[in-house]
């Protein structure tokens, strides 16, 4: 077996022509049974043709040794031929034979081999092509076997074998010949068609399997990502928590200590007042996060006037991006008459004002400037918008995790080096907060040199 695949094969290789191995399925294995059919029989018709040559020379039948060679010339020619396509070399090996049986059965009768190899060659057809060109072989052979009859009564034929029985028994044979020339084709392709449905059917229940055990397998690493994010999330916001906690009790204790210089008391309630603000910060985001996944988050739209909101983001973090040495601006891409949209406002405060610290939040030297523009509506933009933006010239954001930062728990991720002060839940938020808005968000930055997010609303007066 292993000598005869690499046989077949090295034929596939070498000498059938390239529309072989582009096919799938059925007509793959059509081909593929074709070419094993014409490798074997190939050299058997060399061999055959030894003895028959030989045999026609000694009785003098010179028109069947024509044959013969022609045949054997044809069949050699489309064997070693690349040129022709696997579909002509089916038809013209099928043709070669359908003739030379039909001349050997005008001249020897049944006692030669033609009614074999017109019934063979017919089931053959239908196995290698399919059960159309099959019926097509049977109506041939009918054809070919009535025309010689046909040539009976009016004496155009002198073989003696078609003159030993009456024309009547020959008018008996001929149709039973016929009707088991169709039962076989019929039989041969009804079994082809049923293992290929039971095969089709295997294949598309092989891939449903595939593709549910890659869902699976995708299922599980998620599960297993979320846990990993949840532990993370939980270590880092426990983390979250003690800080600022330890800081109000331990700065607590020391307010109460006897002697406590008045410059010192002070910074120690300063401490504990940023320490308060933290943890109402972390309480706020968890009470919101809440809310966002159960989906009781409302929304109460207002007309706001976008220039006092920034205004208002502006004054209230001017102080902490002061104390950092960072220079801070804005500029409103509209007057103030004109800058009235229909939002919520808290919602929109939010964004901003976490954008905004967390500008501060990532920006040591340089600058932070915040503000939008129009963009009105064009052709690709159905209504016009306004377009926020918040540049930093701080740490960056890597281009792997641009994406990811806008997912719950991210920063928590224990991995993550730019970490800084927060529990990764406000880009997630923001994000939430301007789907809500029917808004846009996304982050352009480069490490080392800054980062600028920007956010889009709905631009309706
Ligand atoms: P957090 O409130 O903990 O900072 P965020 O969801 O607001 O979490 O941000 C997630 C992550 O995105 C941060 O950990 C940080 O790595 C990155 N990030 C956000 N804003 C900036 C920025 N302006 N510059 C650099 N990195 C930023």
């Amino acid at each position: 077996m292993k000598y005869w695949d690499k046989y077949v094969q090295y034929y596939i290789d070498h000498y059938s022509t390239p529309d072989v191995s582009r096919e799938e399925g059925l007509p793959y294995l059509r081909n593929k049974l074709f070419i094993s059919i014409f490798i074997l029989a190939f050299p058997i018709c060399v061999i055959a043709y030894i003895p028959s040559i030989i045999a026609c020379i000694r009785t003098e039948q010179l028109i069947i040794g024509i044959f013969d060679t022609l045949s054997l010339l044809v069949i050699s020619y489309i064997f070693f031929s690349r040129t022709p396509g696997i579909n002509t070399k089916k038809i013209v090996f099928s043709a070669t034979f359908i003739i030379l049986s039909a001349i050997l059965f005008a001249y020897m009768g049944t006692k030669g081999p033609s009614i074999v190899i017109l019934l063979c060659i017919s089931v053959l057809i239908t196995l290698f092509q399919s059960k159309k060109a099959g019926l097509v072989s049977v109506a041939l052979n009918t054809i070919i076997i009535s025309v010689i009859m046909t040539m009976l009564p009016f004496k155009s034929i002198h073989v003696e074998f078609f003159l030993e029985y009456p024309l009547i028994s020959w008018i008996g044979i001929v149709p039973n010949l016929i009707a088991f020339n169709a039962l076989v084709v019929l039989a041969v392709s009804t079994l082809v068609d049923q293992l290929n449905e039971s095969f089709l059917k295997e294949k598309s229940l092989q891939l449903q399997l595939k593709k549910e055990s890659q869902d699976l397998l995708i299922a599980k690493h998620k599960a297993e990502e979320s846990d990993r994010l949840k532990s993370a999330f939980l270590a880092n916001m426990s983390h979250e928590i003690r800080t600022p906690m330890n800081g109000i009790l331990g700065f607590s204790s020391l307010l109460s200590s006897p002697g406590l210089a008045q410059e010192d008391q002070q910074a120690y309630i300063s401490i504990i007042q940023k320490s308060g603000d933290r943890m109402l910060n972390i309480i706020d985001e968890i009470m919101d996060i809440s809310k966002i996944e159960s989906g009781l988050m409302t929304m109460s739209i207002k007309e706001i006037n976008i220039n006092e909101q920034v205004e208002y983001v502006y004054n209230l973090l001017k102080p902490q991006a002061e104390t950092k040495g960072i220079s801070f601006s804005f500029e409103n891409g509209l007057p103030v008459e004109t800058a009235v949209v229909n939002t919520d406002g808290e919602k929109f405060y939010a964004i901003l004002s976490n954008l905004v610290k967390n500008a501060i939040k990532y920006t040591d030297r340089g600058w932070i400037k915040f503000g939008y523009d129009l963009r009105p509506a064009n052709p690709g933009r159905e209504t016009a918008e306004l377009e926020f933006y918040v540049t930093d010239t701080g740490i960056g954001i890597p281009a792997d995790r641009q994406h990811a930062i806008f997912e719950r728990f991210i920063q928590a991720d224990i991995d993550d080096v730019q970490a800084r002060q927060g529990a990764g839940l406000g880009l997630y938020i923001a994000k939430s907060y301007i789907d809500m808005l029917n808004g846009r968000i996304w982050v352009e930055s480069e490490p080392g040199k800054g980062s600028t997010f920007y956010f889009t609303l709905p631009y309706r007066r």
